[in-house]
């Protein structure tokens, strides 16, 4: 495996693997690996395991431009020493983990890709500016990479929405490819931010995927009315956790929007702080 911090080099690189025939993946991350990230790449070299059609590139870049100036940009953990062993492991070709300056030479962006209306929704609404800070990142990583698909997990539903909808409307050429979320035995949603979690809240978070799949049950039960499923949920997690809900929603599953009588497809989706961390999580019902 080769690790570039230079986008110079991850070019050439690319260029090289593409003229050996190789179609090229992309897997963004902000480190930290778990089962959630790796899962992806085990999926790809799994249909490829020796290297030869396929050139796995996974990046690491925690990106200041996604986090706003309250959140956990400076504590967000980094360990690229454990996360390139778990990289090479898991069949990653090139891990592409440049610096802040490498990608933001003058220090700041003069540009911005803006996606609108779902991203004014959900985390949208309580991170201001993060999805333009991750379109933004997302498609100069796709200008540097040049990537045939690109990976992402539906742990982050609203994003996977966000991206596919910037490349729809941008004509671009990536293919975008969504994995269902990764769970602890207890159905916790694999995150790099359960590291800070207390062993007590550790404990408690369990309860948001819980209360996730009892929605469920009820929507198949034939609970039509979205604001008693919501209620439910939300009663449930302030019963059996010192959480603090920051939204609990149901919407459409396809575009995100409201919906009060549940008759198709809809996401429930959460985010729910554990003292300083901030957990999301969401289920797909289909109906
Ligand atoms: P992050 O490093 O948290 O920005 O995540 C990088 C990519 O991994 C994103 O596409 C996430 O949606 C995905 N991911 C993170 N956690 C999980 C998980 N538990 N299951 C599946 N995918 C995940």
């Amino acid at each position: 495996m080769i690790i570039a911090e230079k986008i110079a080099e991850t070019r050439e690189k690319i260029a090289s693997a593409k003229q050996q025939g190789k179609a090229v993946v992309l897997v963004p991350t902000m480190g930290f690996l778990h089962e959630g990230h790796l899962s992806m790449v085990k999926i790809a070299r799994n249909q490829d395991p020796n290297h030869k059609k396929t050139y796995i590139v996974m990046s690491i870049f925690v990106n200041p431009l996604q986090f706003g100036p309250n959140e956990d940009y400076e504590k967000y953990p980094r360990d690229l020493a454990r996360d390139s062993g778990l990289a090479e492991q898991a069949g990653v070709d090139l891990l592409f983990a440049p610096s802040v300056a490498e990608m933001y030479p003058d220090g700041k962006s003069l540009t911005a890709v803006q996606v609108y209306q779902i991203t004014e929704v959900l985390c949208g609404a309580s991170r201001q500016g993060h999805f333009q800070g991750v379109a933004t990142v997302v498609t100069k990583l796709f200008n540097i990479i040049q990537p045939d698909e690109a990976y992402f997990g539906l742990k982050d539903y609203q994003q996977v929405a966000v991206i596919k909808q910037m490349t729809k409307d941008l004509n671009s050429s990536v293919k975008i490819v969504a994995f269902p979320t990764v769970r602890e035995s207890d159905g916790l949603a694999k995150s790099s931010r359960n590291a800070y979690l207390s062993s007590e809240d550790r404990r408690q978070a369990p309860v948001l995927f819980r209360s996730l799949q009892e929605a469920e049950a009820r929507i198949i039960e034939g609970e039509t009315c979205a604001e008693v499923v919501r209620e439910e949920i939300r009663q449930r997690i302030s019963s059996e956790s010192n959480g603090k809900i920051d939204y609990v929603e149901i919407r459409k599953a396809d575009n995100l929007a409201a919906v009060d009588s549940i008759d198709c497809p809809v996401v429930i989706a959460l985010a729910v702080r554990f003292g300083t961390t901030r957990l999301i999580d969401n289920i797909v019902v289909e109906v």
